[in-house]
């Protein structure tokens, strides 16, 4: 067995580890203070070669394993979480899509400026009464000669307001039930497309999230994603990848956490000494370090099994699972180390804490991961 990471990998590590220092350190606290969509440092993101890292480059990806995608997410998200969904969602729900159920033509025309960069994309599938029950979409598509027209809306969409190009999930035929699930790719100019409610947050401030609505929004045919009916199949197996991206975004978070902890205790003083030399702060110290570490391994491992091309929907769930859990309980208990000051804007383990909440639930809540995880062990 070897634990460690490649030239490359950690290249990677270096490069998004600079790029957070440098461009989103600076921000964070302001876009989530503001939140406003930082549509600069994610040009930039792009220009890394961040926004399609697994994409192969002549489809204008930059051609990299999994487990150097979990690195970027993993740093990126350390300094501002926000920039970490961003990334994760282009990378994971929109490009990854493309890559394994689109035709060369979908991937010349969407795929290459997605993964490039020069465009942003959106995942579509929740709407007001299909969350975890996904498969209850209330959004229609009704085939007409040559094209779909489609109404309904999807609500809690990342990126939803900022992005170029969308993959959205309707039913084509509800007597079928899942099977009767179409995906398709939209522009945010095609006729019928609007953005409806952008939700104020409780954390991920700086990413947006809106409401896609469709009023007899007209879709090409050769728009369908990986044929009528697959819709469901394509939904799933993009979440599958999904998961790693948020379980990456969720150990980051809890390493922030963990390290401005770490520098807290050496620097407060009571008592006439650091609070460091309590035990009981060492104490929280000890899991955070513990817990953070079990959290990389079931990461780093689930991003390895699918670079492999080995089954990876329980690695990920599991890996979502637990980092979700690890970054609950490291950030809570990193305002506990701060004291007062650990609640105040003054520090920015609060920001963290508030960040921490959403791994928990999109891209399937924890309790769907339990139910994978479990489905898998009674089958
Ligand atoms: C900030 C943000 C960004 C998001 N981004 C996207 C996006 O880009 N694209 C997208 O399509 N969606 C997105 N979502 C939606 C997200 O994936 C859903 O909110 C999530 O899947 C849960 O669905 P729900 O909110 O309808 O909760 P519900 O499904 O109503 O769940 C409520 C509670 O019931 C539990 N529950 C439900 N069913 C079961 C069951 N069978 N067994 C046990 N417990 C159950 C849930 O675990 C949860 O605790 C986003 C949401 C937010 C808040």
């Amino acid at each position: 067995m070897d634990f460690a990471l490649t030239k490359e990998q950690e290249m990677v590590r270096k490069t998004a580890r600079d790029f957070a220092a440098n461009e989103l350190e600076p921000i964070a606290a302001d876009i989530d203070e503001s939140a406003e969509f930082p549509t600069e440092t994610v040009r930039k993101l792009g220009e890394l070669g961040f926004m399609g890292m697994t994409v192969p480059k002549e489809w204008g990806g930059a051609g990299l394993d999994d487990v150097s995608y979990v690195i970027a997410i993993e740093e990126i998200s350390k300094v501002c979480a926000s920039h970490g969904i961003t990334l994760s969602v282009n990378n994971s729900l929109v490009c990854w899509p493309l890559m394994a159920f689109g035709t060369d033509a979908q991937k010349e025309k969407y795929l290459k400026p997605l993964a490039s960069g020069q465009k942003l994309g959106c995942f579509g599938l929740t709407e007001p009464n299909a969350g975890t029950d996904a498969a209850s979409q209330a959004t229609v598509a009704e085939k007409q000669g040559d094209k779909y027209v489609i109404n309904g809306n999807k609500i809690f969409i990342t990126n939803g307001e900022k992005a170029d190009v969308a993959i959205i999930f309707a039913m084509t035929d509800k007597s079928k039930g899942t099977r009767g699930i179409s995906a398709f790719i939209i522009e945010k100019e095609f006729p019928g497309f609007s953005i409806g409610t952008v939700e104020k947050k409780l954390g991920i401030r700086g990413s947006c999230t809106a409401e896609l609505v469709f009023e007899d929004m007209v879709v090409p045919e050769q728009n369908l994603l990986g044929g009528e009916g697959k819709g469901f199949k394509v939904a799933m197996a993009t979440l599958d990848g999904g998961r790693i991206g948020v379980a990456a975004q969720a150990l980051g978070i809890a390493e922030a956490a963990f390290e401005a902890s770490v520098k807290y205790a050496k620097e407060r003083e009571q008592f006439g000494k650091p609070i460091s030399k309590f035990q009981a702060i060492q104490w929280f110290l000890s899991d955070m370090a513990t817990e953070i570490e079990a959290a990389r391994m079931l990461v780093y491992r689930a991003a390895f099994d699918k670079w492999q091309k080995r089954p990876y929907t329980v690695s990920a769930a599991m890996a979502k699972y637990l980092a979700s859990d690890v970054a609950m309980k490291t950030t809570r208990n990193a305002i506990q180390v701060h004291g007062g000051y650990g609640f105040t804007k003054d520090y920015p383990v609060e920001r963290f804490y508030r960040d921490a909440k959403i791994t928990e639930i999109y891209e399937g809540t924890t309790e769907v991961q339990k139910m994978v995880i479990s489905g898998n062990l009674l089958k």
